[in-house]
Formats: structure tokens, C-alpha cells, sequence
């Protein structure tokens, strides 16, 4: 594809340095700094709404407006635009997304004084999801079942290349959040529960955002740093109480893994931790995240958070002295997507005041600077608008297809019913989510909490994915009314119900009770009682208590599959994948055991109200073959206390066909000084192996992966590695290494 560079008329001056492509960065930002004033150092740290640049500048949407681009990219110089849940141009195809952010960029390099593009961001967090047309990936914790880091990065990659075709140089992806509590609405959108999964997960993401080779190269956001996902009471941005042992031992090293991959931006927790709002914290901010983990990309607050650190958490009596906090804590840029000027103001009365220092404004808006000049902005500020389509539309089905199918976890498989064979002639599909494209797509699709009546997303449901991989000769009868299923299904080979959630996005989505529908399960009851065998599929962001709906034949974990969703379903319905996910969350059983998640510190099981009480294990997941895990080993007997641990597995394909086959090794202690989970994820990997063969893969454990917060919290709350035993097991072998 072509990228249209241009470059401001020459003026017959020397051309300044930072303009020079082939000078050094450092040099660059340095030039352009010298040259900037106060004022439009400040508007590099302001992020607004592309609605203010639309119709009467007020929100809502519109053409863009030219008055409004004046007051934002030329008045106020700010430094970026962001597409927030579901904003974008009137039309929505990927052409006329280009053509606006070409717009929006062409005012800004043509009416700042210095020529300076913005950078544009969006949420681009399964696809390209804000572009009508665009192929919609699965959410996060379905492409995390897959336990993939390469079909991650593949997606990423692909959701990159497309959002690189409509001119975005931003993507806020991905979520380095732990999925530790079913009621917070933002659950699906992480990597799950497991540090070293997430971390994992979260570094190929953004290896494949940051390095996908398209039009341009964009920049990834691990977010929501840090401590984001165990708010008090489950409700979306509420204040969370964190230890230090958990915050450094289990919350922050999936969002580590994930800087240390490069991350060129950081995205700010909207909470607050330990009664200290993070977007206030110099702690996570600088002490952490810089000084600690010697981060040196851009970190930006997330939606409103430095004004609510005066409206909503209080801990600033004006504006000015919010923004004073927030950039003295370390946050660059600051998402205050309606308040061009008053941020603005707010920023200059600080730095007049000397609650900001001029240092640290050169020092934020020159890691602003540095972000475009390293994307290449200068140089490439536009897209070919004209290609837009062509690269986008259609595009990415086959991986999509691909990676929703292998995020298919089977939890039951009772008496042969899946795959359907020969035998099967008649199937009834049932259930509100059988035909429902939109729920399938979950929420980040199109609209900001889902997708927007009236808007017509194409893809592939799960009813229409069934119809068009059923052989010939079988029969599929869609009963959307419920009394009509029952009756159908008293004369089907299977019923395939389709149940699950509605799809909603943050604080819509939290649910005090994540279960399935008194409704739907009363559906799925009265299908088991026609005799005949029912398999369940459930399309959610989680686990969903599923109560009576619990003990059919089968059960199939689909999470929000995306476009692609209906044919990956039926893809492993029908055995043309043979399903290899794995469930990157515990199920419980019941409601009321929440938070609930395998790494439950000693003790926590007494009673006869087990809180681990789990209907499917963190792990769970079964295939169409057998595989057995014959034995472990280690390279050595005992390994210096810093050193990776190098173990080999030996596994075996004892069914009748080729699989894929996730093999996690879990590390634990016998004696440990302070109270550590029975079992921690320490590596995994995923292989595929044909019916009849025995391999041994080796995986090597990070030391990291060892480590915890020691006894004594001394404040600085820094993992280390205990010495003495380590027992390593996989599927129930065990090896020990001392650790000296
Ligand atoms: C969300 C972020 C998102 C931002 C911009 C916020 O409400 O918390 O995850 O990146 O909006 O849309």
C-alpha cells in the first residue's frame, strides 16, 4: 500500500533540524522543543474527542467542522484526537474514516505554527471494531483460551494493519488486567486470571500491534495500569483496597511483561488504589513503572481522570492543581477529551504557579514528540484514503475464523455427542443467542457498549455457521420460539442451545449476578427432558453460573467470537477443528463464591462452603483425541536462585486423531515463608500432535515466574526468590529443583 507523504511549502529557510528524517531522534525532540512556546507544549499533552471537532463542536457527532478544528489543533495546539467507544465519521466505511482522520491531520499540520501532526488513538481491541465492515476478532479472554502468544500477535497484528489503513496511529490495546472478578464488566476484555498467562498474552499483543508491517507503524497501550480490574464491589471504577504482596506479586507483572515488549504507551488506571487514585499516583506512575521497569514511552490518563481527580475523588481542591498532581505523578498526556481549553488553561496556571515545573512539561510533551517522530508522523502524516477499503474490508476472516475456533473451549462431552457424525439428520438450534450477531460481537463493536440499533453487522451467527456446515442430508430446524424447541427436540438426533449475555461495555456490563437467565435455564431443563442429547453453547464475556443449564451432554465455552464466531462454532461442532482451548478462568459453580480464581492463598478452603468451589478448573477444557501426560524432568537437580529453570514434558497423543494439546507447568512449594497459592502457572506451551505420537517439549520458567513479595513488606515491595524447594508438575507428574 502507498502512504502519501507532504510535507508544509518550502519556505526558503533552512530546513529546521527536527524535520530532518535522517537526524537523531533525541536531536529532533530537542529542536522541536526549543522551538515550541509554553502554550503549545501544553497542547501536546491534550487529548480531545474527535466529536469536538464535528458538527457545532459540542459532541454528537457530524462532519467535521472547520471553526472546531480551529479551536482544538490550532487555538488550543492540542497534540492528539482519539476515537472514543463508537465516535468516527458520518459514513462508516473504512475510506471515510481515512478520509476524516487525513482531515483532521492535514488541519493539524497546516495550522499549527510548527507543522505538528497529532496522533490519533482508538480502541481497536478485537479488530478494527469501530469500522462497519471491518472483521470483529474475539474478545481478549477468547483468544486467550487458545493459550497462544502466536495467534495473539497474529491478531494483533491484523486488527493493526487495518487500523493502519484508515490513517490511526494509536491503538488502546491491549488490556494487561487480570480477570479476578466476574461482576466487574470488564472481564472479557482481559487476558484472564493468570499473571504469567496475561503478561504473556499481552507482551504478543503488543508485539503484533507495534510490528505489524502495514501502511504505518502504530503504537500499542498496555492499559488499565495498574490495578484495575479487583475494584471493592465489583462495579466498574471503584476504589480498590490492594495489598502490596498482591499488587506486586499477582496485579503488575502482567502489565511489566507487556512494557517490557516495548510498549510505546501506557494507559492509566481510572481508579483508585489504596485511597490513592492512579492517576495521582507517583508511586505506580514513576516509582514503578519508570524507575523500576525503566518504561520510557508515553503515559496517558485514561477518559476525564485528571479532572476527576478534583470532581469525583477530591483530592484536588481546582483543575489546575489536578493537573499538577496527574503530571507530577507522571501521566504525559491527558485524556480530557472535552475540555480543550480548559485544560489547557488549568496546565499553563499550574506551570505559572509553580506546581508543575518547566522541566517536567519539556519532559512530558518531548515523550509526546518523540512517539510521533519515532511513527514516523512527520515524515507520513496521511494514508492512501483511497485504499482504505480494500485493506479493510473482508479483510482478516481466515485468522479471525481461526483464532475464535481455537478459543472454543469443550467442558463437556458426555456419551459421544460431539462431533456430530453421520448419525446426526435432524439438529434443532434454539436459544436467544443461536442467530444474534451482535451479542456474538460483544461490546467495543461499532457503537461503545454494542452495536448500535439500526446498524446491520455482517458476519456469521452461530445459527448460520451450523446451516452451512451441516452435510448434506441433515436437516437443521431453527426453533427461535422456546415451546416450539422443546417440541422440536423430541424428534432431533441434537439440540444445539445458544445461550449466554447481552453485550455491554465497562460499567454496563457489570453484573451483580453472573448467571445464566432463569428463562434460559428453564430452556435448557425442558430440552434435556425431551431424551434427546443437548449441547449448550454459551456466548459470554464469563463464565455464567449456569444452574439448572449445567449437565447436558455438552457444553461449549464460544466467549464473544467475534464476526468469524458462527463458523468457528461450527467448525468444532462438526470436527473440523478438533477444540484445543483451554479455560483461562475458573467457572464457579455457584454464585456468591466470587472473587474466585485457582491461585487461592492456604486456608482459604476450610469449611463446608468451599470458596473454590468450581464447576470447571482455571485449565478445564477437553478434545475430540486423548492425550496423556507420561512424565517431567528437569535439566538440572538445583539451579542458582536468579536462574531460569529448564523443564521438559513428555506428552502423548493415545487417541485416534491429531490435536492440539496446551501443556502448562505449574510451580509450587512444600514450605514456603509466607503463605503462597498451592499452584502457580510457571510456563506453557501448545503443541500439536498426530494420533499415536509420544513428544517431550521443554519450557523454561522464568525466574520471575518464582518470585515473591518477602515476608517482611519493606515497603518497596519488590519479588524476589525464595530459596529452597520447587515442585514443578503437569498433568499430576511432578519434578522438584532446589533452588540455591
Ligand atoms: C476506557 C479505556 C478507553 C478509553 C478511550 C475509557 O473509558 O476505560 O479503556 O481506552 O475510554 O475510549
Amino acid at each position: 500500500a502507498v502512504s502519501v507523504t507532504v510535507v508544509p511549502q518550502a519556505t526558503g529557510a533552512p530546513e529546521p533540524l527536527y524535520r530532518n528524517a535522517r537526524a537523531a531522534t533525541d536531536d529532533r525532540v530537542r529542536d522541536l522543543l526549543h522551538r515550541m512556546t509554553p502554550d503549545e507544549k501544553i497542547g501536546q499533552l491534550e487529548q480531545i474527542a474527535v466529536d469536538r471537532l464535528q458538527g457545532n463542536c459540542r459532541g454528537g457527532g457530524g462532519e467535521l467542522t472547520e471553526s472546531c478544528m480551529k479551536t482544538v489543533l490550532q487555538d488550543c495546539a492540542a497534540g492528539s484526537v482519539l476515537s472514543g467507544g463508537g465516535m468516527g465519521p458520518p459514513v462508516n466505511t473504512p475510506a471515510d474514516w481515512a478520509r476524516m482522520v487525513n482531515a483532521v491531520q492535514r488541519y493539524a499540520v497546516d495550522h499549527s505554527r510548527l507543522h505538528v501532526p497529532v496522533l490519533y488513538g482508538i480502541d481497536a481491541v478485537h479488530g478494527h471494531n469501530n469500522v462497519l465492515g471491518a472483521t470483529v476478532f474475539p474478545h481478549q479472554l477468547g483468544l486467550a483460551a487458545a493459550w497462544d502468544p502466536g495467534l495473539v500477535r497474529d491478531s494483533a497484528a491484523a486488527t493493526a494493519r487495518a487500523v493502519a489503513a484508515t490513517g490511526i496511529d494509536w491503538d488502546f490495546a491491549p488490556v494487561a488486567d487480570l480477570a479476578r472478578d466476574r461482576r466487574w464488566g470488564r472481564y472479557y476484555e482481559t487476558y484472564g486470571e493468570d499473571p504469567l498467562l496475561a503478561g504473556t498474552l499481552a507482551a504478543a499483543s503488543v508485539q503484533g500491534i507495534q510490528g505489524a508491517r502495514g501502511v504505518k507503524r502504530i503504537a500499542a497501550t498496555v492499559k488499565h495500569f495498574g490495578g484495575y480490574s479487583i475494584p471493592g464491589n465489583g462495579h466498574d471504577r471503584v476504589p480498590a483496597d490492594i495489598s502490596l504482596r498482591t499488587l506486586h506479586d499477582t496485579l503488575l507483572p502482567p502489565y511489566r511483561t507487556a512494557v517490557e515488549a516495548g510498549a510505546r504507551t501506557v494507559m492509566v488506571n481510572s481508579g483508585a488504589v489504596n485511597g490513592v487514585p492512579a492517576t495521582a499516583s507517583r508511586y505506580l506512575l514513576t516509582t514503578v513503572l519508570r524507575q523500576q521497569w525503566g518504561f520510557t514511552g508515553v503515559t496517558v490518563s485514561d477518559w476525564q481522570d485528571v479532572r476527576a481527580l478534583r470532581d469525583q475523588y477530591k483530592v484536588a481542591a481546582d483543575y489546575p492543581h489536578a493537573a499538577a498532581l496527574a503530571l507530577g505523578a507522571g501521566v504525559d498526556m491527558a485524556m480530557e477529551p472535552y475540555e480543550a481549553r480548559e485544560f489547557g488553561d488549568a496546565l499553563r496556571t499550574a506551570v505559572q504557579n509553580g506546581l508543575i515545573s518547566r522541566a517536567r512539561l519539556d519532559e512530558a510533551a518531548g515523550r509526546v514528540l518523540r512517539l510521533k517522530f519515532e511513527l514516523g508522523l512527520f515524515e507520513h502524516p496521511f494514508v492512501d484514503a483511497s485504499r482504505a477499503n480494500i485493506e479493510v474490508l473482508g479483510t482478516g476472516r481466515e485468522p479471525a475464523r481461526r483464532a475464535a475456533a481455537a478459543s472454543q473451549v469443550l467442558l463437556r462431552n458426555e456419551q459421544g455427542v460431539l462431533p456430530f457424525g453421520p448419525a446426526v439428520r435432524k439438529i434443532v438450534v434454539a436459544g436467544p443467542y443461536a442467530d444474534d450477531i451482535d451479542d456474538q460481537a460483544g461490546g467495543w463493536t461499532i457503537g461503545w457498549q454494542r452495536v448500535p440499533a439500526g446498524v446491520k453487522l455482517p458476519g456469521t451467527t452461530v445459527l448460520r455457521g451450523i446451516e452451512e456446515a451441516a452435510p448434506a442430508g441433515t436437516q437443521v430446524v431453527y426453533a427461535a420460539d422456546d415451546a416450539d424447541a422443546v417440541a422440536q427436540a423430541r424428534t432431533a438426533d441434537a439440540t444445539v442451545v445458544v445461550v449466554g449475555e447481552r453485550a455491554g461495555a465497562e460499567g454496563g456490563a457489570d453484573s451483580p449476578r453472573p448467571e445464566l437467565s432463569a428463562n434460559q435455564q428453564a430452556l435448557v431443563k425442558s430440552l434435556r427432558q425431551s431424551g434427546r442429547p443437548v449441547v449448550v453453547v454459551v456466548i459470554a464475556g464469563r463464565p455464567l453460573t449456569l444452574g439448572d443449564a449445567d449437565g447436558t451432554e455438552g457444553l461449549l465455552m464460544s466467549w464473544l467470537p467475534g464476526t468469524e464466531g458462527g463458523h468457528a462454532v461450527a467448525d468444532v461442532l462438526f470436527g473440523r477443528v478438533n477444540p484445543a482451548g483451554r479455560l483461562p478462568v475458573s467457572w464457579p459453580r455457584r454464585n456468591g463464591n466470587d472473587p474466585l480464581y485457582y491461585q487461592q492463598l492456604p486456608g482459604t478452603n476450610a469449611g463446608a462452603e468451599s470458596a473454590h468451589d468450581v464447576a470447571y478448573d482455571f485449565g478445564a477444557g477437553l478434545s475430540y483425541t486423548r492425550f496423556a501426560f507420561d512424565g517431567i524432568g528437569a535439566d538440572a537437580a538445583a539451579v542458582p536462585a536468579g536462574a531460569p529453570v529448564r523443564v521438559n514434558v513428555t506428552v502423548s497423543n493415545t487417541g485416534a486423531r491429531e490435536g492440539d494439546l496446551v501443556v502448562p507447568v505449574y510451580v509450587s512449594r512444600p514450605v514456603s515463608d509466607v503463605l503462597a497459592p498451592p499452584r502457580r502457572l510457571a510456563a506453557f506451551t501448545k503443541v500439536h500432535l498426530r494420533a499415536g505420537v509420544r513428544a517431550t517439549v521443554r519450557l523454561v520458567v522464568p525466574a520471575r515466574a518464582l518470585a515473591v513479595t518477602p515476608g517482611d513488606i519493606d515497603g518497596s515491595g519488590t519479588p524476589r526468590v525464595e530459596r529452597g524447594a520447587y515442585v514443578f508438575t503437569a498433568g499430576g507428574r511432578a519434578v522438584t529443583v532446589d533452588v540455591t
